[in-house]
């Protein structure tokens, strides 16, 4: 029983030293997880599963982690689950003798396959009883269905699902079946399963046998700070290398203090990148950046682009997102040889790819990059031609640059590549602290077809801050002038459907943001605004497919505002908004500005689906509470308003 309090990582186990780890044991660590909300409470009932299988079986630790990622590879392999419903349905239909009507009528009602999937079983008599599923087997045949490709796979892939589900016993169904859909819905985020592996690993630390002292004889203090150092140790090296099957084996051999030696940044595997902090104007960069050096780069809009050349000269292209964008840029690819000056062997540069417009030499707006071919284009056939703008290097012959500071990082970047017009561009930069200059060249990149500029640090806090969004980078929009501060990125949540006009679509939507600390999504706004009709008719038809009949019990909202269709969350959309202000409704950031009110956006736009940001990037409750904090009426107020909507 993984909620136990004082739990005996061998004597609470279901299972016995040196056995395989049996997938009941996993799926009942979820079931137990399913029931609750409180983040540290799930954090130690996972860390709890995960310190059993850490002393009875290592080996299955890297699949268990991976099970709960809903993973089977690194993200930048493109390895994917997903299994059409419909193939589920046959699954279930086939091994369990209900009729397909049946089970699909069930599916509507209940609104969730694994429920039905286990209920199925449970109704269900067998002969004989088949062998314990382990979460070894369990994850190699998720694997291998993931990398099946050629003919009549989908009669393999259902004979392999059909294997699996056959010995499933209790929970395991339901599991296994929302694993094979793609989404486990427990509301487990990833840094949440990283941080139950770091108290996994500070009360049962594997590998560790001489410094350990067990953690019973530890003071809370020192086990606190021991505790948080492990986890930082874990997060940083995942950030740096997402590559759970490197991290995974030193932590078990080496023990977590070894990561930072033997787990670096790689050319080939993609880090997560650093991000910015978004200003109002001019004036708050210079007093943010007060007495520091700084330079202004202007803000392409396009799509960042993280080039990596390993030493043995492979190329690769990563998306914000660590997806592999190799096969989409060929045409970046092969210029990459005469951009590179002969001393250059390995690298990974930070830049950001946009539409270029060959005829008239200016940049294209994100719309048109957008139209290119997502995978394995072919150079002869792009029409969107594009043009890369290099900002960073992270890493140059063998060495990695982060802790550099961005002067030095600039230039060797300059030093090492060799800049071609119109194809392979440095970013248009100015260094400057004059209040002028800085407007000026603020109104230059706006008519270059930018964004507006990023503000960065040179000097003194001027390393590359992996994966965080770091104060020594400042965002300046031109949206930001008339608006709130930032775009918001917000995940959508549930449909009204249209009236009028609009009857047949959805007229209108409920938004959230993501809170990290709860785990829970919660409503910022209705949105009906920004949309063409076309823009409607394409939202209808891809949220159809992803209607849940209850919401997640990870949703925070008010029955006053409950849409008439739920979704899965499935998609982040950016937007626009006039101003945000406390709401008696709306849930998001709640308990951060005030105890019981939330903030609400008002008068919202819809701008773009982001493909690029997971549902756990979209924009947080603490970014939130900033960008209320920084506007600019509320700080010259010195008071809220409240939003009565
Ligand atoms: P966020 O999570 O901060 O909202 P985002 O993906 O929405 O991130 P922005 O906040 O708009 O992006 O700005 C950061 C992005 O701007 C970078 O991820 C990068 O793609 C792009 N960019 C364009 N020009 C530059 C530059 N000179 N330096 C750094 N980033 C740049």
């Amino acid at each position: 029983d993984p909620t136990k309090t004082n739990y005996d990582p061998i004597k609470d186990a279901i299972w016995d030293l040196g056995q395989p780890t049996p997938y009941i044991a996993l799926t009942k660590t979820f079931s137990c997880i399913e029931e609750i909300s409180g983040r540290l409470r799930i954090i130690e009932i996972l860390s709890n599963y995960f310190r059993s299988v850490i002393v009875l079986s290592p080996n299955d630790l890297l699949p268990s982690v991976y099970l709960c990622l809903n993973k089977v590879a690194p993200d930048y392999i493109g390895l994917e689950l997903g299994i059409a419903e419909t193939t589920l349905l046959k699954a279930i239909v086939q091994t369990t003798g209900r009729s397909m009507a049946q089970v699909k009528a069930e599916v509507k009602k209940i609104g969730d396959l694994g429920i039905v999937a286990e209920k199925s079983k449970s109704n269900q008599k067998t002969m004989f009883k088949p062998a314990r599923l382990t979460v070894k087997a369990v994850f190699d045949k998720l694997k291998d269905i993931s990398e099946m490709t050629g003919n009549a796979i989908m009669s393999k892939k259902l004979d392999k699902i059909q294997s699996m589900f056959i010995a499933c016993q209790e929970s395991e169904a339901r599991f296994l079946m929302r694993s094979l859909a793609g989404k486990l819905r427990i509301g487990l985020a990833e840094q949440s399963i990283l941080q139950a592996l770091g108290l996994a690993c500070t009360m049962t630390p594997p590998g560790d046998t001489v410094s350990a002292k067990l953690p019973s004889k530890m003071k809370e203090e020192e086990f606190k700070k021991h505790y948080d150092e492990t986890t930082l140790i874990i997060k940083t090296t995942y950030c740096e290398n997402p590559n759970l099957e490197v991290i995974i084996p030193i932590i078990l051999e080496k023990g977590v203090k070894a990561l930072p030696d033997n787990c670096k940044l790689t050319p080939g595997i993609p880090l997560k990148p650093m991000l910015a902090h978004p200003t109002k104007g001019v004036h708050e960069v210079l007093s943010r950046f007060d007495g520091l050096e700084f330079t202004c780069e202007w803000k392409y809009d396009g799509e960042r682009a993280q080039i990596h050349c390993t030493e043995d000269g492979n190329i690769f292209i990563y998306s914000r997102n660590q997806e592999n964008n190799t096969s989409k840029y060929p045409d970046v690819i092969s210029r990459i040889d005469s951009i590179k000056s002969p001393d250059v062997k390995s690298f990974v540069m930070d830049s950001e790819v946009v539409a270029w417009d060959r005829e008239k030499k200016k940049i294209l707006p994100f719309q048109i990059l957008s139209t290119r071919k997502r995978k394995n284009a072919n150079e002869a056939d792009i029409k969107v031609q594009v043009c890369v703008y290099m900002f960073d290097l992270l890493y140059l012959n063998g060495e990695s640059l982060v802790k550099r500071p961005f002067c030095d990082r600039r230039k060797l970047l300059k030093e090492n590549f060799i800049v071609q017009q119109d194809l392979f561009m440095l970013a248009t930069s100015l260094d400057t602290t004059v209040i002028e200059e800085v407007q000026e060249f603020l109104e230059e990149s706006i008519k270059g077809n930018c964004e507006g500029l990023m503000v960065k640090t040179l000097k003194v806090d001027a390393t590359y801050e992996i994966a965080k969004r770091s104060r020594n980078w400042l965002k300046l929009k031109k949206d930001y002038l008339d608006g709130v501060g930032d775009t918001i990125d917000v995940v959508v949540l549930g449909g009204y459907l249209g009236r009028g006009k609009r009857t047949g679509t959805y007229g209108g939507f409920l938004l959230a943001c993501y809170d990290p600390e709860s785990e829970e999504y919660q409503s910022i706004c209705k949105i009906g605004t920004g949309f063409s009709d076309d823009d409607l008719q394409k939202h209808t038809d891809f949220f159809k497919e992803h209607v849940i009949e209850q919401p997640r019990s990870y949703y925070r909202f008010d029955q006053s505002h409950e849409p008439d269709h739920w979704f899965d969350t499935v998609q982040v959309w950016e937007i626009k908004c006039a101003d945000l202000s406390l709401s008696p409704v709306h849930k998001a950031a709640i308990g951060l500005v005030d105890p019981e009110k939330g903030i609400s956006l008002r008068f919202p736009r819809f701008i773009r689906i982001r493909d690029d940001k997971s549902i756990e990037q979209s924009t947080s409750a603490q970014q939130i509470t900033e960008l209320y904090y920084n506007q600019v009426q509320i700080m010259n107020q010195g008071n809220s308003r409240t939003n009565t909507e």
